[in-house]
């Protein structure tokens, strides 16, 4: 490594030709440009500290750093255009899809899920869409449990966790501001024909005796497929007893060896591998934060089974300037979609080491911001917007379904704060579910600003959004579904429940 910085004009404007083999380097601006008032000064200018080692990598870091300072730095912060992203994603929904998508044949739960979240966060009604959703999500469900990716494939943990989330989203929508018995209906109509059992049956079939998940039987084993399989757990309202299963039946505790097996991913870097021994990466850390903080509240999951600050220090070193956003592992570029994968860590980890709330405001804070949401939101604003609709990776990528929904759904992690409410006021059956502690999650449009022990300081983060009309909708930070979509959810499973088992009372008289 080498220090180059402070520097004088003439070295780095020098270094910067030397190494980019960017076409387009004539029209670069000048890393000493003066700065237009507005743009932060982290910005405007390469980072002083350099490696002389010019590899593959770094080459293709200091083009993309270059690519985006022209986007960047845009003096004045462009709007979230909406109107464009919503036509983008309504496109597909309404229209359909080319034949150029055939190779996502697997991934139709996925395609539901990245449109219907995305436009949900742009503030649409997606309810219009449940009863498609259900025709086509119902022949996913394969005969022995789980859902396939497609019509006739074998069941995959991910496009169980699709299907849930899909149905989550749309039956919410379809069923805000109706009279209780409607509302039970949307519901009913959507998740009734979901067969638990064999579903829990399936789980069992890929659950490892190391405490992980297999994505299905036969596939590969990583943390994805143990949140996956957590939120699909916690989403259709199975009870402490369904979990531990029938001994008789050779059927071990579901739950058994899981926090311990997301707490031996941890690597020596301080973030969190796909299994025990892989490198860090922020989808993967993302996965395991949100897994353990459906286990636990997120002080106790978050710094019983990890080792916080070195976490922490990973999670910091995904931050780049000048571009503001997110990579997700060391040595690899700035990408919109880890607006999400990092930025979503970044929630559950400031609600561990923040005073755990109680109430519906969040009103205290012992250490305040971790990262830089402003640079994030000004990545995602000037870098992340496709010019006619959809959210990118980056500057001359184009903009696809998936990135949409979760550089969306890091914008709304920048520009909400989550909190754990100690004080929520549950059922009985959620107070002894397994998985009460990912309903007790809140959201607040104020970012609380750190209190000192003399009562100084506190009040709220400004600036996040420039119009209430750039502000996407609460999600919410586990499950990646509108905030208040799960408990609906699980209210309805409890309605739905204590019928059957009248019935089933009913039926034995
Ligand atoms: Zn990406």
């Amino acid at each position: 490594m080498v220090q180059v910085g402070p520097l004088e004009e003439g070295e780095l404007s020098q270094w910067v030709t030397q190494t980019d083999g960017d076409a387009n380097e004539a029209s670069l601006p000048s890393i000493y440009q003066t700065a237009p008032e507005r743009v932060p000064a982290m910005h405007n200018s390469l980072p002083f500290i350099l490696d002389d080692l010019k590899t593959e990598t770094s080459q293709k870091q200091l083009s993309t750093a270059q690519n985006v300072m022209k986007s960047v730095c845009q003096p004045f912060l462009p709007p979230l255009d909406k109107a464009t992203h919503v036509e983008f994603l309504l496109s597909p929904l309404d229209e359909g899809l080319s034949g150029g998508f055939v190779g996502l044949d697997a991934s139709r739960p996925w395609l539901l899920y990245w449109c219907t979240n995305a436009l949900s966060l742009l503030g649409e009604n997606v309810g219009v869409y449940n009863d498609r959703a259900i025709t086509s999500l119902k022949p996913l469900q394969h005969p022995s449990g789980g859902f396939g990716g497609g019509n006739g494939q074998a069941p995959h943990v991910a496009a169980a966790y699709a299907s849930i989330l899909t149905l989550a989203i749309t039956s919410y929508h379809a069923s805000k501001g109706l009279p209780d018995n409607e509302r039970l209906a949307v519901y009913a109509n959507s998740f009734a024909w979901i067969d638990r059992q064999k579903l829990l049956q399936w789980l069992r079939k890929i659950k490892l005796p190391n405490g992980g998940f297999k994505v299905n039987e036969g596939g590969e084993e990583d943390v994805r497929a143990g949140y996956c399989a957590l939120v699909v757990l916690a989403l259709l309202g199975y009870n402490q007893e369904e979990l531990q299963g029938d001994p008789s039946l050779g059927e071990l505790p579901l739950l058994d060896g899981v926090a311990e097996y997301f707490k031996s991913c941890q690597t020596w870097e301080g973030g969190i591998g796909a299994k025990p021994n892989a490198e860090a990466h922020g989808g993967y850390a993302f996965c395991v934060l949100a897994a353990l903080c459906l286990l636990g509240d997120p002080e106790e999951a978050l710094s019983k089974n990890l080792d916080l600050d070195r976490l922490v220090s990973w999670l910091s070193a995904r931050q780049y300037a000048p571009e503001g956003g997110f990579s997700g592992r060391t040595n690899k570029l700035v990408d919109g979609c880890y607006s999400t994968w990092v930025g979503g860590c970044w929630s559950l980890v400031e609600a561990a080491v923040n005073a755990i709330e109680s109430g519906k405001t969040a009103v205290k804070t012992n250490i305040g911001d971790l990262w830089s949401r402003k640079a994030l939101i000004r990545y995602i604003l000037t870098c992340c917007q496709g010019p006619h609709g959809g959210l990118r990776d980056k500057p001359g990528i184009r903009p696809d379904y998936y990135h949409s929904n979760y550089v969306l759904l890091g914008l709304s992690a920048a520009q909400h704060y989550y909190y754990y409410d100690r004080s929520s006021i549950e059922s009985l059956a959620l107070t002894s579910s397994p998985f009460r502690h990912g309903y007790r999650w809140r959201s607040s449009k104020n970012v609380p600003k750190p209190t000192g022990n003399d009562g100084t300081g506190g009040g709220w983060l400004e600036g996040l959004v420039s119009d209430e009309s750039d502000r996407v909708g609460a999600q919410h930070p586990l499950f990646n579904i509108p905030l208040g979509a799960e408990s609906q959810l699980q209210s309805w499973w409890e309605w739905f429940n204590d019928v059957s088992d009248e019935e089933a009372v009913l039926t034995e008289t």
